[in-house]
């Protein structure tokens, strides 16, 4: 699979278009369509109700995008929150220069005639042996010595663009959460171990921005700041590093939840020397994307340092009381921060399905229910039959007070199935003849209509005043055969 493949789709299925299309198209800013705000909705919806309610130790937080231009001096964002970024002086095109080895580059093997040719990232010619130190792009010009570019967008509050008026874009949404709390413990009465929550936008002036979702320079971030005591122990080990491993475990659990495929998941470990300066320990979860492994989320031991530092920089005392140790202690912070956006692409990815029924290919998006834009779309049989129609249009009503529901009727039954698959509804309900009867022939309808699970592609025949019980057993959690199988399944 490539992600043409899921770029085109997304496109032709209104998941996601390219942001100011009409002019042309804004570099790597991206829109979420009908579908793809649903979707996206969901994904963070499912997030906020795992990590926040459903958890006793977790609060959520909607911190302002603008702050005081001194909190990124105190994160350190103003003097280390750079990339190494480096020209290539013939083609002029841009690369991050710690990421060279991850695109494939262009390469003019002296031992071949016509030989400009792609060598997979980071490999050597398989032909001359060389490693590349040219620019991958072109394959010819030098590229210049790194320099740091900082990722903060910057911006003036006020008319007048002055220094003193210099603010930013947050770069993450972590910062709102450390300077909110001393007012989130006071107000509410948190005890250790806690977390705080936040879902929001964020902005960094990437140097290379592109893959479609995976990096552009404005998205989505879901991070927890989970607040630990330094000095209690689980087991004899600190809390922190044993907060960290849970925290780990859970996350990687929930994307499996929500229909990752495990083969497609793994953490990696963050070197000593990639370490961020504040951090104690780093794992990132890596997602298979089409571009290769990559980070999905990336989950941090921040140790004190972030409460420390705007501790510094306020002079205001960011501190718990311990209660038991009669002592004031900064806590440790874990942080798993996650994209809303690449884990839409992850999902999206991981769903997408071509297969082969009965010689005709078929297109299927294999999402969880909690995450389908869509989750059932009701279609009449017979456009032409009126009690048909109006059968399906009051069945749409009566359903979409619980779930997105959709009616649809401009092509034949099979077409309509095959484009609810595409975008993975996972329950079609198919009103026919049966269901209304025929006046003119004195037949009376029998009040029944059909539901044609997705995956399976399954059907059974429901009483149409079961269908909020069925539809509701099936989409919160019971099976197509547990559920279906009490209405004889049929194929
Ligand atoms: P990378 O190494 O890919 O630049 P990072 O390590 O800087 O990422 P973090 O600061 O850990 O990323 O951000 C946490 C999460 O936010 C990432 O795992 C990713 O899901 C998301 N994210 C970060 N930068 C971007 C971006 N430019 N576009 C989309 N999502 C992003």
């Amino acid at each position: 699979m490539n992600m043409d493949t899921i770029v085109s789709l997304c496109k032709r299925r209104g998941f996601i278009f390219q942001s100011s299309e009409i002019y042309g198209g804004a570099g790597s800013c991206w829109d979420y369509g009908p579908l793809g705000v649903e979707l996206k909705n969901n994904i963070k919806r499912v997030w906020w109700r795992d990590t926040v309610h459903l958890r006793p130790d977790m609060v959520g937080l909607d911190a302002s995008i603008l702050m005081h231009p001194t909190v990124w001096k105190a994160s350190g964002h103003v003097d280390h929150f750079s990339d190494p970024m480096v020209d290539c002086r013939a083609c002029r095109h841009r690369f991050r220069a710690d990421k060279l080895d991850e695109t494939p580059w262009v390469h003019f093997c002296p031992t071949k005639t016509d030989a400009r040719f792609e060598v997979p990232a980071g490999e050597r010619c398989r032909h001359c042996g060389a490693r590349r130190t040219l620019c991958p792009e072109c394959g010819k010009g030098e590229l210049t010595p790194p320099r740091q570019f900082n990722l903060m967008f910057k911006t003036y509050t006020g008319p007048v663009e002055e220094d003193a008026a210099l603010t930013y874009l947050r770069p993450e949404t972590a910062q709102g959460i450390f300077v909110n709390f001393d007012n989130v413990l006071q107000s509410m009465r948190l005890k250790l171990p806690f977390g705080i929550a936040q879902i929001g936008k964020s902005f960094r002036n990437e140097i290379t921005p592109g893959n479609f979702i995976f990096r552009t320079r404005e998205f989505e971030q879901m991070e927890i700041e989970f607040f630990v005591n330094p000095n209690e122990t689980i087991d004899g080990r600190p809390a922190d590093e044993v907060w960290h491993e849970r925290w780990i475990e859970e996350r990687l659990a929930w994307y499996h939840r929500y229909g990752i495929r495990p083969e497609n998941l793994r953490v990696r470990e963050h070197e000593k020397e990639e370490l961020a300066h504040y951090a104690k320990r780093t794992a990132d979860i890596e997602y298979r994307f089409p571009i290769g492994w990559s980070e999905l989320e990336g989950i941090a031991n921040r140790t004190d340092y972030d409460l420390k530092q705007h501790a510094r920089f306020s002079g205001k005392s960011l501190t718990y009381f311990d209660e038991e140790r009669k002592t004031h202690v900064v806590p440790y912070v874990i942080e798993p921060s996650a994209g809303a956006d690449r884990s839409l692409l992850a999902f999206l990815v991981d769903a997408y399905r071509e297969e082969e029924v009965r010689g005709e290919k078929r297109v299927v998006l294999r999402l969880h229910p909690d995450l389908a834009p869509t989750k059932i779309a009701v279609l009449p049989l017979l456009k032409k039959r009126g009690e048909i129609v109006a059968t399906a249009h009051e069945i749409r009503s009566l359903l979409a007070r619980w779930w997105v529901t959709v009616y649809d009727d401009t092509a034949a039954i099979g077409r309509l199935y095959r484009r609810q698959d595409e975008v993975g509804t996972p329950y079609c309900v198919t009103v026919d003849v049966q269901t209304v009867g025929d006046v003119d022939k004195g037949e009376a309808g029998d009040q029944r209509v059909t539901i044609r699970d997705r995956d399976s592609m399954q059907q059974i025949r429901v009483p149409i005043a079961e269908l909020p019980t069925v539809l509701r057993q099936l989409l919160e959690g019971g099976t197509w055969q547990q559920v279906g199988g009490r209405y004889g399944i049929g194929g």
